[in-house]
């Protein structure tokens, strides 16, 4: 069996310690190694503001559900006006003192928080589990990936070092690049660890402060994100998490002490986000949702298309924004239909903290909207050829969680749900086509580019697929393209507006203006 599981870096659950979480003036409870049962009594998510954990003043609170139960874990404030403009002083404050910091001193910062950061691995990963649902191997990849981008923005003294040329004789022209100032951070729930560490280091890294909102569906780890910071010598104000809805992603988007403003999430709140910051002057970068098609050629090695299948997939619950969502089969590709089919059939959804392929989604809405897609595909026609709907984990505990197993759609068709809309769960449907140019005709056509990928053993196809696909993170043979931290997350059409992409080289140069200095010691008399 194909398992997402055993292929990713497990670190066992014994060697999580049940420890009393260290963030002050709020209690928190113990970090979790079990799904909540009913009669949990919900702990209230820090905010963090100035280098302290504090409990929300507001009179609006929201539920964080466990999706393995359903049973409600946390409460999470919608932050008050006070507490936001507090949160942006703190920011702003900070911003005068940490930008004059030598950039090495800051560096220095940046490799101590990714030395905290891999400490601190299970912790973060175990809150992932007990808020979002992933699987444990799933949780210990977002840390990791997020990780990754810590230990890429300790290149600052390389990615950020002035340039100069002696423009004319003894004068002489540099650029420097200089911090921008508060970064405002909005965050979806599908990485909580991953993606707020898409922004965070670099912030470190490059002399600016933030102040980050987490999802609300899983806004545990922000704090602790803020907090690992603060252990790592970094001052306080650099770092604030804030929370709630819309209020909050308002302000964030309009405030004018907030110079530039980072987005991850669906187009909606995307283009809102966006349209808002533009308006109000700031650099802005939105990462916003998809539609990934993956292409198999007839002569593609079978098991690297199987492993494709499963990880592009079902990987985090299909819920990545690089998740496959048509699998194209070109002409003879077809014959895998009959092993897709039986290794997807393997896959197990199963409780985070328990053995499994991959964990329930994040909602009840979610799950109802997956089951709705399933559904009006098989309304209209469509070959349910694994069906989720009737493989969930079984007994009494995990009755009411999120869970949908694996599930596979054949034989659909433009006006179905599961084509024309972001599937972001573990489901993904067969088309099957003639050619190549075909698919890249189809694919070019559509109006997000966030991932493709192709399978194939030969050179010249992949060579003409990459060049003439219009979509900005290609895979070949690797179904989730998702670049390494050092090249930056590269997506384009309507999954990116904005100028400057999120981590790698152009993360330097979004958070820094570029400054020139030209200075003449011509004609100087009075030397020495
Ligand atoms: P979402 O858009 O619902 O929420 C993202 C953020 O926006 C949250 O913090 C939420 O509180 C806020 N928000 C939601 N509705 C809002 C509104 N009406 N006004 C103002 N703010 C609002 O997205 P999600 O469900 O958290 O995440 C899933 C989506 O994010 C998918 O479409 C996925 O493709 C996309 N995503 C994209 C990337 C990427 O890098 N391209 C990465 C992760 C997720």
């Amino acid at each position: 069996m194909l398992s997402i599981r055993t292929s990713l870096n497990k670190i066992p659950r014994t060697q999580l310690k049940l420890c009393v979480r260290s963030l002050s003036k709020i209690a928190l409870p113990a970090v979790p190694t079990a799904h909540a049962k009913p009669g949990f009594e919900p702990y209230f998510t820090a905010s963090y503001i100035n280098g302290q954990a504090v409990k929300s003043d507001s009179k609006e609170w929201f539920d964080v559900y466990d999706p393995a139960t359903d049973v409600v874990i946390a409460k999470v404030p919608q932050s008050t006006e006070a507490e936001m403009d507090e949160a942006i002083d703190a920011a702003e404050k900070a911003f005068q003192s940490f930008k004059k910091l030598s950039v090495i001193k800051r560096m220095e910062l940046t490799f101590k928080y990714v030395e905290l950061l891999k400490a601190k691995t299970n912790e973060l990963a175990a809150t992932i589990v007990f808020e979002q649902g992933k699987a444990w191997s799933a949780a210990i990849a977002d840390v990791y990936r997020g990780i990754q981008c810590a230990e890429h923005a300790c290149n600052v003294l390389k990615e950020t070092e002035m340039v100069g040329l002696e423009v004319s004789t003894d004068m002489e022209t540099k650029t420097v690049r200089e911090p921008i100032g508060v970064v405002g951070s909005i965050m979806p729930f599908n990485f909580p660890v991953m993606i707020p560490l898409w922004t965070i280091p670099y912030i470190i890294a490059t002399g600016n402060t933030t102040v980050i909102k987490p999802s609300e569906f899983c806004p545990g780890t922000g704090a602790l994100l803020a907090e690992i910071a603060k252990e790592a010598g970094v001052p306080d104000g650099v770092i604030n998490i804030i929370h709630g809805k819309a209020p909050t992603v308002t302000k964030l988007a309009s405030d004018p002490r907030i110079a530039a403003v980072t987005f991850v999430g669906g187009n909606n709140a995307g283009k809102y986000v966006h349209q808002t910051a533009t308006k109000h002057q700031k650099r802005v970068q939105c990462n916003l949702g998809a539609k990934n098609h993956v292409v198999v050629l007839p002569d593609a090695d079978k098991d690297a298309v199987l492993k494709g299948v499963v990880s592009g997939a079902f990987s985090s619950t299909g819920q990545v924004c690089l998740s496959t969502d048509i699998l194209f089969l070109v002409g003879e590709a077809r014959e895998m239909i009959p092993d897709i089919v039986e290794t997807v059939k393997q896959l197990k959804a199963a409780p985070g903290f328990e053995d499994g392929d991959f964990g329930p989604v994040v909602s009840k809405q979610s799950l109802e909207r997956i089951e709705a897609v399933i559904a009006d595909a098989e309304a209209k026609g469509a070959e349910v050829l694994v069906d989720g709907r009737l493989n969930k984990p079984s007994g009494e505990e995990f009755k009411n969680g999120y869970f949908i197993g694996p599930t596979v759609l054949k034989g659909v068709k433009k006006g179905m749900r599961c084509v024309d809309e972001e599937l972001f769960g573990p489901i993904f449907t067969i088309v099957e086509v003639p050619t190549m140019e075909y698919t890249i005709d189809y694919i070019n056509k559509n109006e997000f580019g966030n991932s493709v990928a192709v399978f194939t053993q030969s050179g010249p196809a992949a060579n003409k697929f990459t060049k003439e696909i219009n979509v900005n993170q290609v895979g070949v043979n690797v179904s989730v393209p998702i670049p390494h931290a050092a090249f930056g997350f590269t997506s384009n059409k309507n999954s990116f507006l904005g100028d400057l992409h999120f981590y790698g080289p152009t993360a330097f140069k979004f958070l820094t203006h570029p400054k020139t200095i030209t200075t003449s010691w011509k004609n100087m008399e009075h030397h020495p």
